[in-house]
């Protein structure tokens, strides 16, 4: 309507009233059509995100010697991340905004031990699987370092493809627990002895997996060894407001000492205000988020989160076993809350385009051509919904060609 900012501001419940007319005509995630972008966790998890991000919203966390709730429950989330992820005594962290956010600050934090501790000179490079996440290009656009990204076997990372790109000027090396395109975890392992072997920063980026693996584990799953369990992981990243249910601007980013941990600070001694001491990227930090973050962890528990978590997998076995039996191919084993299938006969992209139409927001692969399933807790109530949809959009897509998908902007 306006696009200038209006001269008379209205009250409030009129512009309420539009906005909740601007969102009538988005994804109906509440009941479940969105298998990406949001995690519904229902409505009680909602609620406490909610309440508790607008308790501490004006609050800043940049400022802990004036807020140290904020400061006491950052540390607590932190150390509850850690503890889940195996970290060893001294193990060290922080909140950041996202997971692009904690694995720009990896990066960061590996390139100054690189040029400070290992005395590298010249051009930098970091070495990563194909399925890595992007924000590792990201962060390497923003700090000047060159991307070698290696081919996969199996879908997972390949350890000798990836040994075979690494040399002296090598600040990094990740592995994805699990990587976002298959929700498959890399031979982290395997990725490890890699990095003792040659003293390599090994970072695994559990950013989608961090807070749903060691439940699943828990209540059985077959996990593999994917944390600080591994001794040759140095980082990690895992979000908070991925399968930690948290409200979004919520991630954790994880060092195995705090001797690496302070590659990460930024210091700025030479300001006419003082010195400036950020832990990370981000100069004021958003209270609400960090106070939402802590109560949900609070008012979830073990318990809660295996309980959610268990009905990702119960609904991730629905779907899994529904697509095998229509002619899918799911690719390799997930484990977590990410699949995706495939199949010759009918475009998964044409697929995709048909589901869209009855109201599902989900998202593609390109390599192969395939679909995917971002899948939360709400899904166990939705999965027959979506078999029954994924029948008639497969039928319905026949004999046609779909555009491609992307996540993100540029549709
Ligand atoms: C989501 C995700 C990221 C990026 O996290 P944002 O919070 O979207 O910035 C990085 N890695 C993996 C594997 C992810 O799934």
């Amino acid at each position: 309507m306006s696009e200038t900012l209006p001269g008379k501001g209205a009250p409030w419940a009129d512009t309420r009233a539009r906005m909740l007319e601007m969102a009538a005509g988005d994804v109906k995630w509440r009941d479940g059509k969105a298998a990406v972008y949001v995690f519904n966790a229902g409505e009680d998890v909602e609620q406490v995100q909610k309440e508790a991000y607008a308790m501490f919203a004006s609050e800043n966390g940049l400022g802990p010697a004036a807020f140290p709730s904020l400061a006491r429950m950052e540390r607590e989330v932190v150390a509850n991340g850690l503890a889940l992820l195996h970290g060893p005594e001294g193990a060290a962290g922080a909140m950041t905004s996202g997971g692009t956010d904690s694995i720009l600050m990896a990066v960061k934090a590996a390139r100054d031990f690189a040029r400070k501790v290992r005395g590298v000179q010249g051009p930098l490079n970091l070495v990563l699987p194909r399925s890595a996440h992007p924000a590792f290009d990201k962060a390497c656009l923003v700090m000047e370092i060159e991307v070698r990204r290696t081919p996969l076997k199996e879908f997972l990372a390949d350890p000798q493809a990836m040994e075979a790109a690494v040399d002296d000027a090598t600040i990094m090396i990740v592995g994805s627990a699990p990587c976002f395109p298959f929700g498959l975890i890399d031979p982290i392992a395997a990725l490890g002895d890699l990095a003792e072997r040659r003293d390599l920063w090994l970072h695994v980026d559990a950013c989608v997996g961090g807070y749903i693996a060691p439940f699943v584990r828990m209540n059985g799953g077959d996990v593999p060894p994917f944390d600080f369990e591994v001794p040759g992981v140095r980082s990690m990243s895992a979000d908070l407001h991925k399968y930690g249910y948290c409200a979004k601007g919520a991630s954790t980013v994880f060092f195995r000492s705090e001797d690496l941990k302070k590659h990460m600070i930024f210091e700025v001694g030479d300001w006419p205000a003082g010195r400036m001491t950020t832990p990370t990227l981000a100069g004021t930090r958003p209270g609400g988020a960090i106070a939402a973050a802590w109560a949900i962890m609070n008012t979830l528990g073990v318990n809660g989160y295996r309980e959610k978590h268990g009905q990702v997998t119960a609904a991730r076995e629905i779907i899994e076993a529904g697509v095998k039996a229509r002619g899918f191919t799911v690719i390799g084993s997930p484990q977590l809350g990410i699949l995706a299938f495939t199949r010759d006969d009918v475009d998964c992209m044409a697929i995709l385009g048909k589901l869209y139409e009855r109201g599902w927001v989900t998202s593609a692969t390109s390599q192969p051509r395939g679909l995917h399933l971002m899948l939360s807790p709400v899904h166990l109530s939705v999965a027959q919904q979506y078999l029954d949809d994924l029948d008639w959009a497969t039928q319905a897509a026949r004999g046609q060609t779909g555009a491609a998908a992307n996540v993100g902007y540029a549709r």
